[in-house]
């Protein structure tokens, strides 16, 4: 534990996060799309905390906003500690704001003390992660890891403004975004603290947890064609029902699934057409999402799910077709960081159980440009993305502190 006089203040915390839940457009949950008027004053009020908290504060190109802590050697590469203002809509209060006010909150807290760190820190609040408003997610991050692209600029809202336009509203120049990128050289690491947004920690009864990596992904849409007829007219032995191959081909999808440790796929959209009552579906199109922190067990599995849902199509009489809509490798956090965190998580009497993100974050794009480290907080039933998200404030408290102890060993804040 550090020797720091001054502690971690949770009901600031607690303060600052009620107190952002209102910059939102709905009463319901919390709704704070990127680049919108209720994002620009929830920035406004995280600029100035940053400002109290002993930081000097700026905007990239991208309207990510950053408080930097000066070290003792300026020209250092700096820590980064981050996570996202914006929210899904309906949202919690905890999602991206809480790794945001507790990285304020660790800086607030050495600033108090009088602490100068070896090396600088940085406090960053992405603009937009969910990509709720324009469906395209890490916007903030990938600005700052060099991975957007003029394309991402085109993408639309459902008003049909153009991300471009958005962001010339608040009077940044969008093809200036490249400049928003970091030279991985000067970057130390990259921390987030974040709502586990699952029920691991829960089900082992402990605040927080350190994770060893977030989960690669594949998305696909299937399409299983059979023949529509008439429900009374035509026999079951005759029959080509889409639904009926589909749900079998669910089944397996599972079954396969089972086989592996650490591979989790879900079919999570089914449309059935013609879709009435008394007609034989004919066609059934799905969704597949299927995810792993080992990327070669995902697509061994995916493999065995396809050839599995041919042979059910073929004896069923069905054609089946899969398309894929997108893919991401997954993302190993940095060992060194994962060490220090686990050590500081034992000092904090927590059990140092590691966690695979299945969801993605921040620091995803981040870990193109920087070692990362992510530390998960419990949240109350898992549930997230939802106005019923839930931590407590012993949870905030203890995860704060850890967060603290992991900055105060990776900057070399106390001796
Ligand atoms: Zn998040």
């Amino acid at each position: 534990m550090n020797t720091l006089h001054q502690k971690i203040n949770v009901e600031r915390i607690m303060q600052r996060i009620d107190k952002l839940a209102e910059c939102s457009s709905t009463d319901y949950g919390v709704t704070r799309l990127s680049f919108t008027k209720e994002s620009e004053a929830a920035a406004e009020l995280v600029s100035q905390w940053m400002r109290d908290a002993g930081m000097s504060v700026r905007r990239d190109q991208l309207n990510n906003l950053i408080g930097r802590y000066e070290g003792k050697h300026s020209d250092a590469p700096v820590l980064i500690i981050g996570s996202h203002l914006d929210s899904v809509v309906h949202a919690g209060k905890y999602d991206g704001i809480l790794g945001v006010i507790s990285g304020i909150e660790v800086v607030q807290t050495l600033f108090e003390n009088g602490v100068q760190p070896d090396t600088p820190i940085e406090v960053v609040a992405f603009c937009d992660e969910e990509g709720a408003r324009f469906h395209t997610t890490l916007l903030g991050s990938r600005a700052m890891a060099g991975s957007l692209r003029d394309e991402d600029f085109e993408a639309e809202d459902e008003k049909g403004t153009t991300l471009a336009s958005s962001i010339r509203e608040l009077g940044l120049d969008p093809s200036a975004y490249r400049l928003a990128a970091r030279d991985p050289k000067t970057i130390k690491g990259y921390i987030e603290l974040h709502i586990e947004q699952g029920p691991v920690l829960e089900q082992l009864d402990q605040a927080c947890g350190v994770v060893v990596g977030i989960a690669g992904a594949s998305r696909y849409e299937f399409r299983v064609e059979g023949s529509a007829g008439h429900a009374g007219t035509v026999p079951m032995a005759l029959r080509k029902d889409a639904l009926v191959g589909a749900s079998e081909m669910i089944q397996a999808i599972e079954r396969i699934t089972l086989q592996y440790e650490n591979v989790v796929a879900t079919v999570g959209k089914l449309t059935v057409t013609p879709g009435a009552s008394n007609v034989i579906p004919g066609t059934v199109k799905g969704t597949l999402d299927i995810r792993s922190i080992e990327d070669e067990q995902r697509h061994e599995a995916l493999k065995l799910i396809v050839e599995e849902c041919e042979r059910i199509s073929q004896r069923q009489g069905l054609s089946c077709y899969f398309y894929k809509i997108m893919e991401s490798s997954a993302v190993s956090c940095s060992n060194s960081f994962m060490n220090v965190i686990s050590t500081v998580l034992e000092m904090h009497d927590i059990i140092p159980f590691e966690i695979v993100s299945g969801a993605g974050h921040d620091a995803m794009a981040m870990a193109a440009i920087a070692e990362i480290g992510m530390i998960f907080v419990r949240c109350k039933e898992g549930i997230s993305h939802h106005p019923a998200e839930e931590v407590t404030g012993e949870d905030m408290q203890k995860a704060a502190s850890v967060l603290l102890d992991t900055v105060v060993k990776l900057t070399a804040s106390i001796d």
